[in-house]
């Protein structure tokens, strides 16, 4: 099985270790490929995402490790796109398509931030109402990644994230469920690979990747793609819940999934194997 990730953060945004350090890191891991994904200028806050200067240096930074890891590792440059990015896009190889910020009731909401926030969204935004806070987010989601036709899904079911107890929404509710799979034919019809993000897992305590179980056997019917992603904000969870993605993959029904490629192709395919 070929090893990669398309999603690696670095000092350029709001990671813990430089970019060479990730690389060293994935050789140590035996990957075949990584991609870099710091998270892309936007048009406020650049507090975790990338500035015009922060940019141009992540930029040239990655094209430097191109270089000088070739031949051991192929590397991509790749960028995190939020609602309100200002990137170019041509600048970078791909682009994954992600949902932390949401515009509601006269402000921007991060849905990813505590739990506090995300009750606080749901009461003050949502009436306490947290499936039509969900629902609202599916509905950005599957516009958002229909409009913006990003390579790559990005963790489509964040909103998960602080409802681990599963009290600030029930996401067995036929409604939720629903919202989700529109969403779902949405990212289908944007063509994009969606990424099995481990992300959580390594920082946050999660029991399983994104996106959750129905999400990937509907994907599976519907002839969708996945692809293995570690959302490593540090260099020692550069493949930290492969092992588990892995078996949920595999026990679903999937027998390959999608990498970074080694080559001049953006993607190609790899048979999904246990990994030990
Ligand atoms: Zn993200
Ligand atoms: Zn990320």
């Amino acid at each position: 099985m070929i090893l990669s990730s398309p999603h690696v953060h670095t000092q350029f945004c709001d990671a813990k270790n430089t970019a060479e350090e990730m690389v060293l890191s994935a050789l140590d891991h035996g990957f075949s490929s990584i991609g870099f994904s710091s998270h892309a200028k936007q048009v406020f806050d650049h507090r975790y995402a990338m500035d015009d200067e922060r940019e141009k240096n992540y930029i040239s930074e990655i094209r430097r490790l191109q270089k000088k890891f070739e031949g051991k590792i192929r590397i991509w440059l790749g960028t995190e796109l939020d609602l309100f990015c200002c990137a170019e896009r041509s600048s970078f190889d791909y682009v994954i398509g992600s949902l932390h910020l949401l515009p509601m009731a006269d402000r921007i909401w991060g849905v990813d931030n505590t739990k506090h926030r995300l009750i606080q969204i749901r009461d003050e935004v949502f009436g306490g109402d947290g499936l039509a806070m969900a629902m609202e987010y599916f509905r950005y989601y599957g516009a958002y990644l229909f409009a913006q036709r990003p390579h790559i899904a990005g963790h489509m079911d964040l909103i998960r994230k602080n409802n681990m107890d599963g009290d600030v929404f029930d996401e067995s509710d036929p409604r939720y469920q629903q919202a989700a799979l529109n969403a779902l034919q949405m990212v289908k019809k944007s063509g994009a690979v969606i990424e099995v993000n481990s992300g959580a897992m390594a920082r946050y305590g999660a029991k399983s990747p994104y996106p959750s179980r129905f999400l990937l056997e509907a994907w599976l019917k519907m002839g969708g793609e996945v692809m293995l992603s570690s959302d490593c904000h540090s260099a020692e969870n550069i493949m930290t819940g492969y092992a588990e993605s892995v078996d949920l993959l595999l026990s679903v029904g999937f027998k390959t999934a999608k990498v970074l490629g080694r080559g001049d192709q953006l993607f190609e395919t790899t048979e999904l194997a246990p990994i030990k």
